[in-house]
């Protein structure tokens, strides 16, 4: 088969030619994939605003003994509302570049992943304010340490693995998780979490991420920026990795 189609999900792009350019997508069957969009630099491109960054199309490419070429491409979403939205446009962002720095060797979860991907963006695209788009960016943060492998541990201590029920406990990006006010006492963590932060963050970790629940309902814009920023740190710490749109998104946010 020299053809075939997937849908996918436009990250990142960077020149070839001077009318070629590589786009790498996220894709359905695939994971992270790279295809050649022949003449996009030109004005009369047939593929045109479709190989934009974070649009979702269905494409068909051509296989190559280097790279394949898209030959041709349907959009499924633009997220057009993230295009008119500062705040929305940085949360998309963000979200694409942990896809990338997180997806090689994401190909046995890449329909897991890459609904996840379309879900977070869609969300995005469509919340109304700026606690929506902090939780489902929060939701998408969780979900896809879950499928790769760093889940966050909000249940048990790290360090003694008792249930922690205390009011108060501390949050270790380098660990991973929560601990305990007693362990925290030789470890000196200096991150405190109250209990409802945490019981926020498994909520978000366990419920479906369409389903909106009472702690998407309570939660407000300051408690959102609190886990974004928490979950962020985390993810950084496990990527080794700088997600270029944070610095914005802390800036803009605040
Ligand atoms: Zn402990």
């Amino acid at each position: 088969m020299n053809n075939y189609v997937t849908e996918a999900i436009n990250l990142k792009s960077y020149n070839l030619n001077d009318a070629d350019k590589i786009i790498v997508m996220y894709s359905k069957e695939n994971g992270l994939i790279k295809g050649v969009a022949k003449g996009i630099k030109k004005p009369k491109s047939k593929l045109g605003a479709r190989m934009d960054l974070l649009v979702a199309n269905t494409i068909q490419l051509l296989k190559g003994r280097s790279l394949d070429t898209i030959i041709q491409a349907q959009t499924i979403n633009n997220f057009k509302k993230s295009r008119e939205d500062f705040d929305k446009l940085m949360l998309s962002s963000y979200v694409s570049e942990i896809i990338i720095n997180l997806g090689e060797g994401s190909e046995n979860a890449s329909e897991e992943i890459y609904s996840l991907l379309y879900k977070a963006l869609n969300k995005i695209a469509n919340s109304s304010n700026k606690k929506e788009m902090l939780i489902a960016t929060i939701k998408f943060q969780l979900k896809i340490l879950l499928i790769m492998g760093f889940c966050v541990e909000l249940d048990s201590c790290l360090c003694c693995r008792e249930q922690v029920l205390n009011e108060n406990m501390y949050f270790s990006s380098k660990m991973g998780g929560i601990i305990c006010e007693d362990c925290n006492e030789h470890l000196g963590v200096k991150l405190k979490m109250h209990y409802k932060i945490r019981d926020f963050l498994q909520a978000m970790l366990q419920f479906d991420f369409d389903f909106e629940s009472d702690y998407d309902k309570k939660a407000n814009e300051k408690v959102c920026q609190v886990c974004f920023n928490l979950l962020d740190e985390y993810i950084k710490t496990h990527t080794n990795k700088k997600q270029k749109s944070i610095k914005l998104i802390k800036e803009n946010l605040a």
